[in-house]
């Protein structure tokens, strides 16, 4: 995978001073990320990048504000939310020619090539925003989302596609049984 320009990058050379702050905006569409596409993701997409410096370390917080578009999960309404994520990763900014230990190939802890003018984030990014996307988007508060509210006839619900639901039939069948 090579990419003439990052995306999302910070230059290194403001990463010498004690902490600083990086504001990166770009859209969904930048990613041209199939994965991004199917997950809904719309519009803008703002990403803060705070780096501080320890030492010979530099720990960067990557947080990422962007809308989303989904259908409830019951009753299929589309529904807007600007989901929040963050995401830590850990450069090895030491430049003393020691190589990294075998145990530091963690993904979230890299060694920060001295010759780098810049650190491309743009992977950690769509990482971040992948892992924003919550499991389950129901409606809040909607009163049209009838099913929602009904909770408690939750068990007489037929599920619209039927996916991953088998326990919930099971239940049910086990209820009539014992009626
Ligand atoms: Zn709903």
């Amino acid at each position: 995978m090579h990419k003439e320009h990052a995306l999302i990058a910070i230059p290194t050379t403001g990463l010498m001073q004690e902490t600083r702050d990086f504001e990166i905006t770009c859209t969904a569409g930048d990613f041209n990320d199939p994965e991004i596409e199917a997950a809904g993701f719309s519009g803008p997409i703002r990403v803060k990048v705070t780096a501080e410096r320890g030492g010979s370390e530099i720990a960067l917080l990557i947080e990422t504000v962007a809308g989303c578009d989904f259908a409830c999960d019951i009753c299929l309404a589309p529904i807007h939310r600007e989901l929040n994520g963050s995401y830590r990763v850990f450069f090895d900014c030491s430049d003393s020619g020691v190589q990294a230990t075998p145990d530091a190939d963690d993904d979230e802890y890299r060694i920060l090539d001295s010759n780098a003018t810049e650190i491309d984030l743009t992977e950690d990014v769509r990482e971040t925003l992948l892992l924003s996307v919550p499991m389950k988007v129901t409606c809040v508060g909607n009163p049209d989302c009838r099913l929602y509210s009904g909770a408690k006839e939750e068990l007489d619900i037929q599920e619209p596609e039927g996916s991953g639901s088998s326990w919930k039939d099971s239940l049910a069948k086990l209820k009539k049984k014992y009626r």
